[in-house]
This record gives C-alpha cells, sequence and structure tokens, in this order.
C-alpha cells in the first residue's frame, strides 16, 4: 500500500470454500462490494479454509464465478493477488503461528489438553449449574513448557484464549452498543488439535493484517465479536467498524439456509433457489439479483425499488441498513426480473440467455444469435428465461422430435370426432399452396378460414399450434409459423396426422 491509501476504506468477504455461493452470503458481498466502490476503498476476497474438514473441492473456483456472474469485482485476492497476501488462509500458517506465540508467551491464551470425555463432563455439569460457560478453565494453567511436552509425546494439544472476565461491549454501526456480560464469554480454542488456527483467531488476525476497516458480516456472527474485540486487545490490533447485517428470512418465517433445499426433497417439493448458482441455472438475470437483494435490509429511502450497481454505488450507506429480518419474496424478486429483462437492451438479454442455456447445457445452445434473439423478442413479459424456452422451444426442434401433450391432442385434436385433426386437413394444401408464407399472409388464410367454416379462431389455429409444438402454448400462431418456415410446418402437419390413433 502506499501512503496516500492509508486511511482509505478496506472491506472483505471471507467465504469458507464448503460449496457454492449462497444467497445470503451474496448479500453480503454485495455491501462490502458498496462500502469499497462508494468511498473509492478495497475489496479483498480472502478464503478462510482452515477447517479442512468443510473443505470442498472446486469451491473457490465456483464462488469466484458466481461472483463474475454478478458483476462483482475484487481488487485483492485469489486471481488477482495483492500486497497483503496470501489470501488463502491454509497458506498463512506461520503468520498465525507467529501471532499465537505472542498470545501464549503475553499469556493471553494457554494450551489445553483436555479428551472429549472430559469436555462433555463440562458440559454436563454446566447445564445441570445453569452456567452459561461449559469450559472450565484449569487452574492452575498448563504452563507453555507442559504444553510443548504434551505435543510433543503426541498428546492432542488445542490452544485456548484466556478471556478477560470483563464484559466486553462492541460498537455496531447498525445494532449500536451490544455487550455480552463476561460470563458468557468462555475460553476459547484458537488452535485445533491438528495445528490449524480456528476461523475466530485465522479471522482476527487476518482483518489486522490485511489492514480491514470495516467488516460487514451477517447477524449470524454477532456472537463472535466480543471474542474478536477481546483478541484484537490482547494482540495489540485495532478494533474495525464493525456492522451486522439483518438475517434473511423466509417468506413463512423461518430462517434461509441451504437445508431448505433438503427439506423441501423431503417433503417432495422441488427445491428452492439458495445458491447464486441456483438462480443462475433457474434462468434470474445477475442484475434483477443484485437489486432484489440490495434490498434484503438496506433502503435508499425513497418510494424507489429498481436499481442498478452504479445506481447503488451512489446511494448507498450503512446508516440505510436496518436492524430487522429481512423477507426473501421470490414473488418479487420474479417481478424485478421481469422489469430487468423487458428493459434490457436486446444484446445485454441475448447475452444473458446464451449464458442460461450454457450453464443448463441445453440443446440450444448452438442455435444462431438470430433465433435466441427472436425466441426473446416472442415471449416479451417472460418470467424467467426456462418461460422462453417453453414457449419457443418448438422452433430449435427437429420436425420428428415433436412430442405431443396426451391432454392437448384430445381437448383439441381428438374431441368432436377429431374436429381438429379435420380442421388439418383441411388447412394442409391451403398452407402448402401460399406462395408467400409470411405471418400476414398466415393471418388473412387463417382469417379466410374461420369465416368460411364459421369457426373461431382457436378452432383453427389451436389445431395447428398444437401439431407444430406438441402443446398448446406458443407466440401468436401466424408468427409461429413464419419463423418455423413452410417445410417445417408442412412437415410437422403432416407428422402429426399421420399420428391421428
Ligand atoms: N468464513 C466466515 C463465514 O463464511 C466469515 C465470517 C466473517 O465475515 O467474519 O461465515
Amino acid at each position: 500500500m502506499t501512503a496516500n491509501d492509508a486511511n482509505s476504506i478496506r472491506v472483505r468477504f471471507a467465504p469458507s470454500p464448503t460449496g457454492y455461493l449462497h444467497i445470503g452470503g451474496a448479500r453480503t458481498v454485495l455491501f462490502n462490494w458498496l462500502v469499497a466502490r462508494r468511498a473509492s476503498g478495497t475489496f479483498v476476497l480472502r478464503i478462510e479454509d482452515t477447517d479442512r474438514t468443510r473443505h470442498i473441492e472446486d469451491s473457490v473456483q465456483k464462488i469466484c464465478d458466481d461472483l463474475r456472474w454478478l458483476g462483482l469485482d475484487w481488487d485483492e485476492g485469489p486471481e488477482v493477488g495483492g500486497d497483503v497476501g496470501p489470501y488463502f488462509q491454509s497458506e498463512r500458517l506461520a503468520i498465525y503461528n507467529e501471532h499465537l506465540q505472542r498470545l501464549l508467551e503475553s499469556g493471553d491464551a494457554y494450551y489445553a489438553f483436555e479428551t472429549p470425555a472430559e469436555l462433555d463432563a463440562m458440559r454436563e455439569a454446566a447445564k445441570t449449574a445453569k452456567s452459561n460457560i461449559s469450559y472450565a478453565r484449569p487452574d492452575p494453567l498448563p504452563t507453555v513448557e507442559e504444553g510443548v511436552a504434551a505435543k510433543a509425546a503426541g498428546t492432542k494439544v488445542v490452544v485456548r484464549f484466556k478471556m478477560p472476565g470483563t464484559d466486553i461491549t462492541v460498537v455496531d454501526d447498525i445494532l449500536g452498543e451490544v455487550t455480552l456480560a463476561a460470563d458468557q464469554l468462555e475460553d476459547f480454542i484458537i488452535q485445533k488439535g491438528d495445528g490449524f488456527p480456528t476461523y475466530h483467531f485465522a479471522c482476527v488476525a487476518d482483518d489486522a493484517l490485511m489492514k480491514i476497516t470495516h467488516v460487514l458480516r451477517g447477524q449470524e456472527h454477532l456472537m463472535n465479536t466480543p471474542k474478536h474485540v477481546a483478541m484484537q486487545r490482547a494482540l495489540g490490533f485495532d478494533t474495525p467498524h464493525y456492522a451486522h447485517m439483518p438475517v434473511i428470512f423466509n417468506m413463512d418465517g423461518s430462517k434461509m439456509s441451504k437445508r431448505d433445499k433438503e427439506k423441501a426433497i423431503k417433503r417432495g417439493e422441488a427445491p428452492p433457489e439458495i445458491d447464486v448458482h441456483d438462480f443462475r441455472l433457474a434462468g434470474y438475470l445477475p442484475e434483477a439479483v443484485l437489486n432484489f437483494i440490495a434490498l434484503l435490509g438496506w433502503s435508499p429511502g425513497e418510494d424507489r425499488e429498481r436499481f442498478a450497481l452504479d445506481e447503488m454505488t451512489s446511494l448507498f450507506s450503512i446508516e440505510r441498513v436496518g436492524k430487522t429480518n429481512a423477507k426473501f419474496d421470490r414473488d418479487k424478486l420474479v417481478a424485478f426480473n421481469t422489469d430487468w429483462a423487458t428493459r434490457a437492451s436486446s444484446e445485454r438479454l441475448l447475452a444473458a440467455f446464451k449464458d442460461y442455456l450454457s450453464v443448463n447445457e441445453s440443446s440450444l445452445c448452438g442455435a444462431d444469435d438470430a433465433a435466441l434473439a427472436r425466441a426473446l423478442k416472442a415471449s416479451e413479459g417472460f418470467r424467467t428465461f426456462p418461460d422462453v424456452v417453453k414457449k419457443t422451444g418448438f422452433l430449435f426442434k427437429a420436425d420428428d422430435a415433436i412430442a405431443y401433450d396426451a391432454k392437448a391432442v384430445k381437448k383439441v385434436l381428438a374431441k368432436n370426432d377429431g374436429a381438429g385433426y379435420a380442421m388439418l386437413e383441411h388447412l394442409l394444401p391451403k398452407l402448402e399452396a401460399l406462395p408467400d408464407f409470411s405471418a400476414d399472409a398466415i393471418e388473412a388464410l387463417l382469417a379466410a378460414t374461420c369465416e368460411e367454416r364459421e369457426a373461431k379462431l382457436g378452432q383453427v389455429a389451436q389445431p395447428i399450434r398444437v401439431a407444430i409444438t406438441g402443446s398448446t402454448v406458443s407466440p401468436s400462431i401466424h408468427e409461429s409459423l413464419e419463423w418455423l418456415g413452410k417445410g417445417a410446418t408442412l412437415a410437422r402437419i403432416g407428422r402429426c396426422l399421420a399420428h391421428r390413433g
């Protein structure tokens, strides 16, 4: 860092690589990113991978991909480097050990050797005594020499932080002053038996060493913060600003969590989107997702709700983040998506659609841009991209790959002694004879047929729709036929008639 940067804002997002980025995590990233960008500060991405048991291969890649999809870049971290790295905690063990040593030497930390059975007994005793603290600090404390000797003898040894025994007050930029009483704060592990630091210790060391000025994280971390403050004091580190963001709830009042997916599957329901990647797969635009998650706890204080990232950047402030729980209203997200898709430029929409098709490995992937753009145009006002595929997917299929929906066949073609089939037989030569297979010419032909047969448009159009799409859903029938072209239209009608049971 140069001298000029000395007072600039530095924030971080510190995910543990345990899978895809959760939508709540994305909200944390967004708020941090907005704080950094608004203040021309620095946004750091730090990977908290010291819990080797929870590490999932490829997670970092996935998290980076999700951030890129959202359009949230980072100034320091994986792939980009920076002056205060490494940015993977697993590569910082020597740094943690150095600071851990300082705590051991000053007596603010000590080696501990309790077995799991002893710890269980302590927990039981605390329950009986109705005490908030389950770990009973050994008296006298083991000396450093005893710890080192025990380690050398192969005993599983951890290091605990010695809480100061005073109440600790955290000044939170959203919640105000939050005090945790001394009798709620027990000595906790800062180095595990495997030699890795715990989250608490690594996080405090890195926030200080990476010169983080503002820590914005979810309220679920609030009870950790007094521990962090105690360690900062013992280590002589500055305490950064803290801001704990409201918890995100489902509409039914339950806390939104990764487990919601398993719960839904158990109930035999489709799993809800929870990870950022789920929303990408489900055909949402990142602009809509960002706009929606920005409002999970933040409001700019005006009626307007639709914001692009640059507008949010100029409006965002921590002071306008609320204390109360945020509700994840999926209907609202869909409405945002429709709105964003309707307002997007055709180039942007096409690029987003192609991304959707590609992540879903859709058979439409190879289709040419003009055809995809036409499909988007024909589906204007759609909710999410699957609607576009549902409505216009027939255009991209091989003629002999159309599968007829049994209900549609029964209702539209077979009913009334096969009136729909008869209509197709009537129309086939007329369509074949059309010299100009344009939407206008087709519309005129269908209108004339309605008149001649004293039929409603539905009686004429729906049989064709079933024949060319297999279902009763498509954009306007005239346009559908023009896009499909004469050859495919005739082939599909012929095939449908041949399938007549
Ligand atoms: N690795 C922690 C998590 O994923 C970071 C929490 C923090 O921001 O301090 O929850």
